[in-house]
C-alpha cells in the first residue's frame, strides 16, 4: 500500500481480465482513492459489484467519467474510437484518458480525435495476460514484473506521462515508452504473430481428417498442447487485434514465411546443419528470457508431475525378498 494515492477517482471502462486486474492491484496498492466501473452487459456489471471490484457500478460509459482523473478503457480494440466519441464531451478538464489495448496506431488515430483539448491521452499496452475473460479472470498480481508499454503521442504533457507511468509502476509493472508504430511493428513479432501461429497450428490439426480429434486430443502433450492454450485466447479481442494492426502483422507474416521456406528446404535437402543452427539459436533465446525473469526456469512452464502409480510388490523370482 503506497502512501498517497495517485488518483481520486478511477474509471474503469470494461472489467473484464485486464480491467478487473487493474481493479484490483489499484484497490491492494492504495493506488487511487476510489474506482468507478461500468462494462457493455447487464450481466457483467451485476458480477462487477458483487464481486466488489469497484465502489461504484455504473450503467453508462458516460456517466462513469464524471469527475474521474484518471480514466483507463479496457475493451477490445475495435470499440475504443466509439467509446472515445461517447466519453468525450463528458471527461473532466485535466484527466488522463488511457487504454490498455493490445493495438496501439490504431487506437490514437481512432480515439484521439473525439478527445477534447485539455486532456491528456497517454495510450498504453500492458504486456501481461492470461487465456481467459471477464472480470472472474483476473488477479491482482497480473502486471507484476511484465512490461507495461506507454505511447503517447508527440506534444503529450510530460507531467501526464509520468503519472501513468507512476500507476503502472505502483501495480508492479516495468514501463517503457515508445511511439505507436514502433510498439506495434515490435508486438506483431513477439504476440501477434505467435497468437495467429497457434491460431493456425490447432485449426489444421483439427482439421486433418486423418488424425481423428480424439488423438489430437489424447496426443496433445507434445508441442501442440502449449499452442491450443494460446489458440483458447478470446476470440473478439484477436479479431480485432489482428483487423487494427493488419500493416505490420502482414509484414512480419511475409518474414515468416521466408524463414518457414528455408527450413523446409533444409528439411528437404537433410541438412541437419541448417536445422541445428537454428535450434541452437532459438534455444539460446529461451533462455535469455527465463534470465530476464520474463518466464521461470522450471521445465515444461512448472507444470506438476503426477506421482507414480502404486505398484503392488513385485511377484517372484524378479523380487528380492527372502534372497
Ligand atoms: P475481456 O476479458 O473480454 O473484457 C472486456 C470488457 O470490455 C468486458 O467487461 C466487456 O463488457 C467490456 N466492453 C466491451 N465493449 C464495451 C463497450 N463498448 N463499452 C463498455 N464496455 C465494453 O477483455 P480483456 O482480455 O480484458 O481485454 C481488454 C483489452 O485489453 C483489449 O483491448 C485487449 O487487446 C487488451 N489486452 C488483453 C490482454 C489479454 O491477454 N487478454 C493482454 C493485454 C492487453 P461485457 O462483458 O458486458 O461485454
Amino acid at each position: 500500500m503506497i502512501a498517497k494515492p495517485l488518483f481520486n477517482r478511477l474509471a474503469l471502462i470494461g472489467v473484464g481480465l485486464i480491467g478487473s486486474s487493474i481493479a484490483r492491484a489499484a484497490r491492494a496498492q492504495g493506488a487511487v482513492r476510489s474506482i468507478v466501473a461500468t462494462a457493455r452487459s447487464a450481466a457483467t456489471r451485476k458480477r462487477v459489484a458483487e464481486l466488489g471490484l469497484a465502489d461504484q457500478v455504473i450503467e453508462t460509459n458516460a456517466a462513469a467519467v464524471a469527475g474521474a482523473d484518471l480514466v483507463i478503457v479496457c475493451i477490445p480494440v475495435g470499440g475504443c474510437g466509439g467509446v472515445a466519441r461517447e466519453i468525450g464531451p463528458h471527461l473532466m478538464p485535466g484527466a488522463i484518458v488511457s487504454d490498455v489495448g493490445s493495438v496501439k496506431g490504431a487506437i490514437v488515430r481512432e480515439m484521439a480525435p473525439h478527445l477534447p483539448a485539455g486532456i491528456h491521452f497517454v495510450p498504453a499496452h500492458p504486456v501481461a495476460g492470461t487465456e481467459y475473460s471477464g472480470p472472474d479472470a483476473g488477479f491482482a498480481e497480473l502486471f507484476v514484473n511484465r512490461w507495461c508499454i506507454l505511447t503517447p503521442p508527440e506534444n503529450t504533457d510530460t507531467h501526464a506521462v509520468h503519472r501513468l507511468a507512476a500507476f503502472w509502476g505502483v501495480l508492479g509493472a516495468n514501463v517503457e515508452t515508445m511511439a505507436a508504430d514502433h510498439h506495434d511493428l515490435v508486438l506483431a513479432v513477439t504476440s501477434h504473430l505467435p497468437h495467429l501461429i497457434a491460431y493456425t497450428i490447432v485449426g489444421t490439426a483439427d482439421e486433418l481428417s486423418q488424425v481423428t480429434r480424439s488423438e489430437v486430443l489424447q496426443f496433445s502433450a507434445g508441442g501442440f498442447r502449449d499452442f491450443t492454450r494460446i489458440a483458447a485466447s478470446d476470440p473478439t479481442m484477436w479479431r480485432d487485434v489482428f483487423l487494427a494492426n493488419k500493416d505490420a502483422v502482414l509484414e512480419m507474416l511475409g518474414r515468416f514465411n521466408e524463414d518457414i521456406a528455408a527450413l523446409t528446404r533444409a528439411i528437404r535437402r537433410g541438412d541437419g546443419d541448417v536445422l541445428f543452427e537454428h535450434f541452437t539459436r532459438t534455444r539460446a533465446i529461451r533462455k535469455g528470457i527465463v534470465a530476464a525473469g520474463q518466464d521461470a526456469p522450471a521445465p515444461d512452464f512448472g507444470r506438476p508431475h503426477p506421482a507414480l502409480p502404486d505398484v503392488p510388490p513385485l511377484p517372484r523370482p524378479y523380487t528380492s525378498e527372502g534372497e
